[in-house]
């Protein structure tokens, strides 16, 4: 018995022993892999990635790279099928991308539709371009979700192996700054570069400085004057955005701009150029100046097609009490090709408060003749590029077909970026009807607008406003 009873003890104790391994090795690996897809998490896969990083520093023969993937509409998939066709949809893709790799690389599922990959004993990098257009043709297989074919698609960046790298998380900090320049730029793969890495900064840097010019109020508009070709007189304005930076001095739209179409600012500086353009049109207005005299805003796609933007416009016009007629919105090309039914809706819904559309840089996107036709636009904005060859001789065929495109639909056309008389000249033999340019006027601020427009006055009324 005492035998017996020992015996039973220790096989008791082992037992005991044995589940608390099981339980411990199952806690371990619930710690470190993903539930849904039983892919490793990202603890495990920084784990991995630090010892490919010091085994790499110690014999760099071959090279390996970080990949981070994320896909595509994953989010609109989970909202409009449910979450459980959205897990089906992760663990569909989980195992798609098991397939697409070698037995040495690590795949782990960061969160979300995020996913990480670590290829290692790479030849080349084209090796790992090579192992993403697996996934990508495997991704782009369709996917069967509760009766339902969806299609996915994905973004990638890159970071390979280099010699400044130390620690793993800089490493995915990188394949990071990549995969957000691949959704920013909608190409799906994106390789990282150190320029990528100072710009990340930069941007940053800019997105802080701009929320808190908002505050202080540093941005200004700048009015360039767009003319009647024929009499050289100003029939309106362009409104143009400026950052008048403490320290940096100017900086140009073309930098701020897409930053904050990036960051959502976009959506409170744009109703702030909008006001502020609405309020100085009315201070003409107060001044006497023509009743047709126009302003024209730039309007960004992320503005046009934002939830709440008509009533923005509406809210905005109402305030300033400004004719609608004297507003006209420049809108660009993309907004139309990104979400053409939505952009018939809201351009139709501007139309109808009475404002005059424009179609910006026209020629340089994909300037199809079926948007002229489907979208109520006014005006078309011939594109610098095409002002700037006008000197060439023989080079007028394109404004020359965009003139006569216009007059066939009956749209109106200004041309811009006119620099020279040459310009101005050949302009008036095609017969355009309007222009701007640094020939007539570069950009003003309001008091030299106010001085531009008291010139273009007509005597009589000099006189009447003495
Ligand atoms: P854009 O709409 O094509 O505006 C015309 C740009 O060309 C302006 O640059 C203007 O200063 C410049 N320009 C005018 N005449 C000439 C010329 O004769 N020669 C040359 N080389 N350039 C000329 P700016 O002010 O730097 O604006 C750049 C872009 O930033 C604008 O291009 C527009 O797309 C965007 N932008 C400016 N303000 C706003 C804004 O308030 N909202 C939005 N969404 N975009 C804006
Ligand atoms: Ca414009
Ligand atoms: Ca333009």
């Amino acid at each position: 018995r005492d035998k017996q009873g020992r015996a039973c003890r220790i096989a008791g104790s082992q037992a005991d022993i044995h589940d608390e391994r099981i339980a411990i090795e199952q806690m371990r690996h619930y710690s470190l892999h993903d539930r849904l897809t039983g892919l490793p998490n990202r603890a495990l896969f920084v784990d991995h990635l630090n010892m490919a990083l010091s085994r790499w520093r110690r014999e760099p023969r071959s090279m390996f790279a970080v990949v981070l993937l994320d896909l595509d509409r994953f989010k609109t998939i989970n909202d409009s099928l449910g979450h459980d066709l959205g897990d089906e949809l992760l663990v569909e893709a989980a195992d798609r991308l098991r397939g697409a790799v070698r037995e040495i690389d690590t795949i782990a599922r960061l969160g979300g539709d995020e996913f990480a990959l670590l290829l290692e004993s790479l030849e080349s990098h084209e090796q790992a371009l090579a192992t993403i257009d697996r996934i990508n043709a495997s991704l782009a297989q369709p996917f069967v979700l509760g009766g339902r074919t969806v299609y996915s698609s994905c973004s990638v960046g890159i970071c390979l192996s280099s010699r400044g790298y130390v620690r793993g998380d800089e490493l995915m900090r990188d394949a990071d700054i990549a995969l957000y320049r691949a959704k920013a730029t909608k190409a799906s793969v994106v390789l990282f570069a150190r320029p990528m890495h100072e710009h990340a900064i930069a941007r940053l840097e800019i997105e802080t400085e701009m929320r808190l010019a908002m505050d202080e109020r540093s941005f200004a508009l700048a009015y360039q004057p767009i003319v009647d070709v024929s009499s050289e007189r100003i029939v309106g304005f362009e409104v143009l955005a400026r950052w008048n930076h403490a320290t940096l001095g100017a900086i140009s739209p073309s930098k701020f701009i897409p930053i904050a179409e990036e960051t959502g600012l976009i959506h409170e500086l744009g109703e702030w150029v909008l006001r502020r353009a609405c309020e100085q049109r009315v201070y003409w207005a107060s001044q006497g100046v023509d009743p047709e005299l126009y302003v024209s805003v730039n309007i960004s796609s992320r503005q046009l097609l934002g939830s709440r933007f008509v009533e923005t416009v509406q809210g905005v016009l109402d305030q300033s009490g400004v004719d609608p007629q004297s507003v006209r919105l420049e809108l660009t090309e993309s907004a139309l090709i990104e979400s053409s039914t939505r952009a018939l809706h809201v351009l139709t819904q501007l139309r109808a408060l009475g404002l005059c559309l424009c179609l910006d840089d026209f020629g340089t996107g994909y300037s199809s003749l079926s948007y002229l036709h489907r979208y109520p636009i006014d005006v078309l904005k011939i594109d610098r590029s095409f002002v700037s060859q006008l000197e060439t001789a023989g080079n007028s065929v394109l404004v020359d077909t965009i003139l006569s495109l216009g007059r066939h639909l009956e749209k109106t056309v200004v041309a811009e970026g006119v620099e020279t008389k040459a310009q101005l000249a050949s302009l008036r033999e095609l017969a355009c009807g309007f222009a701007q340019g640094f020939y007539f006027s570069h950009p003003l601020d309001a008091d030299a607008a106010d001085r531009a427009l008291a010139l273009a006055l007509p005597p009589a009324r000099m006189s009447a406003r003495k």
